[in-house]
């Protein structure tokens, strides 16, 4: 639509002197992004849940003192199933992570990471540790890494900014959660644990390098070693030498 007059030209529009502080010219793409990002930054509801020290300072975030209510993110829910946000607060185990994925899998879209603390981002003092992820960002998609051991509620605060930001730039048009042709676009495969963590995408990997080194099969050993007595072919004994 042109408004005829002499006025300020908006791409194709004219606006006259007169009605430029009143009218308000915009189209749908325009508007519905803003409006749509506009509701779920201030509406970011987090998972409860904690691992480690890191939550503690997370649970004082959520006091009076700090008023996570001020950003609409005082809402911690006990069920993924109304959680936009999932906060890594603290150690990241081995044990843990199949537990993590599968919540996170279990959140509707659109869902966010944030990682908070060293643990969380890095394995921090653990790292390296036989029972510690070195970063969680090795199974999840991170949005927002908050640094320290452990962040300070005002980092925190700081880093859910930094998302309210992240959520800002999303276009509703291009938001990766509506896109139809993969089903499975957005799950991400819950890790085994065994002997130690497998990740079911590096399934190839590790079938192509276990080739390379063939290890002779238990049973096979036992087959060929000496018949043992009967009376010791069951559990062993214990031996008290006094
Ligand atoms: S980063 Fe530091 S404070 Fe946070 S869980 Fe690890 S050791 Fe604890």
């Amino acid at each position: 639509m042109t408004v005829a007059g002499t006025g300020t030209a908006n791409g194709d529009v004219v606006v006259p002197d007169e009605l430029a502080n009143n009218v308000f010219i915009t189209n749908i793409a325009k508007l519905l992004d803003p409006a749509y990002n506009w509701a779920r930054r201030n509406s970011v509801w987090p998972l409860v849940f904690g691992l480690a020290c890191c939550a503690i300072e997370m649970i004082c975030t959520a006091s009076s003192r700090w008023d996570l209510a001020r950003f609409g993110m005082e809402v911690f829910r006990a069920t993924p199933r109304q959680a936009d946000l999932m906060i890594i607060s603290g150690t990241v185990t081995k044990k843990m992570v199949p537990t993590i994925v599968r919540l996170y899998n279990q959140m509707p879209e659109p869902r966010y990471v944030l990682s908070m603390g060293a643990c969380a981002s890095g394995g921090g003092p653990f790292k390296e540790g036989y029972n510690v992820v070195d970063g969680i960002d090795k199974f999840l998609p991170v949005d927002v890494y908050v640094p320290g051991c452990p962040p300070t509620p005002q980092a925190l605060i700081n880093g859910l900014i930094a998302l309210q930001e992240k959520i800002d730039q999303q276009s509703i048009a291009t938001a990766p959660w509506y896109r139809k042709d993969d089903p499975t676009a957005g799950l991400y495969p819950v890790p085994v644990l065994g002997p130690d963590l497998v990740d079911v995408r590096q399934l190839g990997i590790i079938r192509r390098e276990a080739a390379k080194h063939p290890v002779e099969s238990p049973v096979a050993a036992s087959e060929a070693t000496p018949e043992q007595p009967a009376d010791v072919a069951g559990a062993p004994k214990s031996v008290n030498p006094q």
